[in-house]
C-alpha cells in the first residue's frame, strides 16, 4: 500500500496555533510512513470562505517546511463530481430523500423528544414523505434495526482508540445537500478523500464525532474506509476550541520554530534540543519522536 495522507484547511482565515498541530500531525504521520502528503482546500462553504485566506494558509504551510507533494486541490471546483456521486446515490432506491422540514422544526421537535430523553438524531420526519411541505434539502438514510447494515458504525482511531456510533439514535438521517443550496461537507469530504486515493486520515478530534457518519457514506458509495487518527484538539482559556469564531490569532510565520515547537509538545512529543537549531533539525527530530509517541500510546 502507498500511503497517502493530507491536510484539508478551511479557508475561512489565516493558519492558527489549532490548524497547524493538524497539518503537523498529518505531515508527520505521512513522513514517518514513507507516504505522500497533499492539501485540500475546503472551500465548499462559500459564505464562510474568507478570499485571499487559502493562499495565505498555502504560504504559511510553505514557511513553516510543510510542502504539498502534489497541486492542491479546491473543494469549490469539484461540484461536478459531488453530484455525480450523489445521483449515485440516487439511484440506490430510498437511500436519499427530499426534506423539507426547517431548523427551527427540527430545533422544537428535538426539544420534545429531549424532554421525553430519547433522542436528539433528526427525528426522520420526511423519511416518508414531505407532507406537503416543499423540498429544502436532502437527506441519507441511516441504517435503522430493519437494514442488513449494522446500526453500530465501529472503527478503530489510532489516537483515540476503539470508537462506535449509534447512528440512527446518535445522528439520524444526514444532509447531504444543504438548505441553501451547498453540498455538505460529509459529501464533500467522502468524495474528495476517495478521489484522491487517501489512505490514513489525521485530523483534529473535533471531527471524530463525523467520522462514523463517513465510513457509512463510503459503503454506500462504495469506496475504500482511510484509516483514522484524531489529535487532540487545542483549546483556548474558556476551554473552547481554538478557531475563527474563538479569536484564534494568525500564527507568527517569522519564527516557525516557536510555532512548530509548541505544536509538537501539543502532540506530546519529546524533541532534543539540537531540534531548535532549524526547520530540517526539528523535521528530523519529530518524525521519530511521532513514530515514539504512537507506540507510547498503544502500550498504555
Ligand atoms: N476542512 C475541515 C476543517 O477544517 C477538515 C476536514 C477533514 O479533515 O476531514 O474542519
Amino acid at each position: 500500500m502507498t500511503y497517502r495522507g493530507r491536510f484539508a484547511p478551511s479557508p475561512t482565515g489565516p493558519l492558527h496555533f489549532g490548524s497547524l498541530v493538524s497539518a503537523l500531525a498529518s505531515w508527520l504521520d505521512a513522513r514517518a510512513h514513507g507516504g505522500r502528503w497533499l492539501v485540500r482546500i475546503d472551500d465548499i462553504d462559500g459564505p464562510r470562505t474568507v478570499p485571499g485566506a487559502a493562499e495565505h494558509i498555502l504560504a504559511t504551510l510553505d514557511c513553516f517546511g510543510m510542502r504539498a507533494d502534489e497541486p492542491p486541490v479546491w473543494q469549490s471546483r469539484r461540484t461536478a463530481r459531488y453530484e455525480q456521486a450523489f445521483a449515485q446515490l440516487q439511484a440506490a432506491t430510498g437511500l436519499v430523500y427530499p426534506c423539507g422540514c426547517t431548523r427551527k422544526e427540527i430545533a422544537d421537535s428535538l426539544v420534545r423528544a429531549h424532554a421525553r430523553h430519547t433522542t436528539l438524531a433528526y427525528p426522520g420526519t420526511c423519511r416518508d414523505g414531505l407532507h406537503g411541505k416543499a423540498p429544502r434539502a436532502w437527506r441519507l438514510r441511516v441504517p435503522d434495526s430493519a437494514a442488513h447494515e449494522p446500526e453500530v458504525m465501529r472503527f478503530d482511531d489510532r489516537w483515540q482508540g476503539p470508537q462506535s456510533q449509534n447512528l440512527a439514535t446518535e445522528v439520524g438521517d444526514f444532509v447531504l445537500f444543504r438548505a441553501d443550496g451547498q453540498w455538505a461537507y460529509q459529501l464533500a469530504v467522502v468524495v474528495d478523500d476517495a478521489d484522491a486515493g487517501i489512505t490514513h486520515i489525521v485530523r483534529g478530534a473535533d471531527l471524530l464525532d463525523s467520522t462514523a457518519r463517513q465510513i457509512y457514506l463510503q459503503r454506500c458509495l462504495r469506496v475504500p474506509t482511510p484509516s483514522y487518527l484524531h489529535v487532540p484538539v487545542v483549546v483556548n482559556e474558556a476551554g473552547e476550541k481554538l478557531s475563527k469564531q474563538t479569536g484564534a490569532q494568525a500564527l507568527d510565520t517569522s519564527r516557525p520554530l516557536d510555532a512548530l515547537h509548541a505544536a509538537a509538545s501539543h502532540l506530546g512529543l519529546e524533541l532534543g534540543a539540537g531540534a531548535r537549531a532549524s526547520l530540517d533539525a526539528f523535521y528530523a527530530a519529530a518524525i521519530p519522536a511521532w513514530t515514539q509517541r504512537l507506540a507510547a500510546l498503544h502500550r498504555t
